[in-house]
C-alpha cells in the first residue's frame, strides 16, 4: 500500500517521522504511558462496534501476525457493500494504493455515514483531519458518504459512545489531502534520510518516538517497533 491515514497524518506532522516508520521503524522510542494510551484506545475502539447492535468485523489478519492483512480486508468489505450490510466494522477502501480502515461504516437510505471513534472527552481537529483523509480515500474508491462523526468518551460508563457531527469540517479537508499525499507518497519511498531541523513539530500535535534520535540521545535499550492503531487518538 501506499499512504494510510497514520502515514498521512504522521508525515504531516514532520516528514523525517514517516520517513524513519518506512526506513528505520527500529529507532522508535515509545513510552510506556503513550502505550497504555493506545492500548486504552483500541479496547474502546473495540467497545464502540456494537454501539448501534449487530455489525460485521472486516479485520482479517495475515496468518500467524497481528499485522492487517489489507488486501483481505478490501475484498471483504467490497462483499458486504455489495450485500448491503448495514454497519460494517473496520471497513477497508484505497484509492491508487492508498488506504484507510473507518471504525463504522453504516448504510442510510441514500448512502453512508461513517464513524471514527477516539477514546478522548472532546474533539480535536487532528481528528477531524483524520476523519478528512478517510473520506478522501473512500470518495475516491467511489463510495458515497453522506455524514461524518467522530464518535468520543462521554462521562456516562454505562453508555459511554457519544457522535458528534463533523461532516462538515472533515469534508473541508479533501483538498488539504489531496494536495498534500502524492508528495509525501513520493518522499517516503526515497533511499536518502529525509532532512529535518528538530523543531515545534517534535511535540505538537503529538511528542515523536523518534525523539531521542533526532536529538542525539538515543540510547540502544528500549527500542520498540511495532503496528499501531487508531482509536487512541495519538495518530492513525
Ligand atoms: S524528532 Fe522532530 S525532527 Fe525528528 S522525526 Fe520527530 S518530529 Fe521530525
Amino acid at each position: 500500500m501506499a499512504i494510510t491515514k497514520t502515514d498521512f497524518m504522521r508525515g504531516m506532522q514532520c516528514p523525517k517521522m514517516l520517513w524513519l516508520d518506512k526506513h528505520r521503524p527500529g529507532l522508535r522510542i515509545i513510552p510506556p504511558e503513550v502505550q497504555a494510551r493506545l492500548d486504552a484506545g483500541n479496547d474502546f475502539g473495540d467497545r464502540a462496534m456494537g454501539m448501534f447492535g449487530p455489525f460485521e468485523e472486516m479485520t482479517v489478519y495475515r496468518p500467524g501476525t497481528r499485522i492487517p492483512d489489507k488486501k483481505a480486508m478490501l475484498a471483504r468489505t467490497a462483499e458486504h457493500l455489495a450485500l448491503g450490510t448495514p454497519v460494517i466494522c473496520e471497513a477497508a477502501f484505497s484509492s491508487y494504493n492508498n488506504y484507510c480502515a473507518v471504525d463504522i461504516l453504516r448504510k442510510t437510505e441514500t448512502g453512508h455515514d461513517f464513524y471514527e471513534v477516539k477514546n478522548a472527552s472532546q474533539v480535536h481537529e487532528q481528528f477531524i483531519r483524520d476523519a478528512g483523509f478517510q473520506y478522501y480515500i473512500i470518495t475516491r474508491s467511489g463510495l458515497k458518504i453522506n455524514r461524518i462523526f467522530i464518535v468520543i468518551h462521554g462521562p456516562d460508563e454505562s453508555d459511554p459512545f457519544q457522535p458528534v457531527d463533523v461532516t462538515e469540517q472533515a469534508k473541508k479537508y479533501y483538498t488539504w489531502v489531496n494536495e498534500n499525499i502524492w508528495n509525501l507518497n513520493r518522499m517516503q519511498k526515497q533511499r536518502e534520510e529525509v532532512p529535518a531541523d528538530p523543531g515545534p513539530q517534535c511535540e505538537e500535535p503529538y511528542p515523536c518516538w523518534y525523539y531521542d534520535y533526532c536529538h542525539g540521545k538515543l540510547k540502544p535499550a528500549g527500542q520498540i517497533a511495532f503496528d499501531f492503531d487508531e482509536n487512541g487518538g495519538e495518530t492513525e
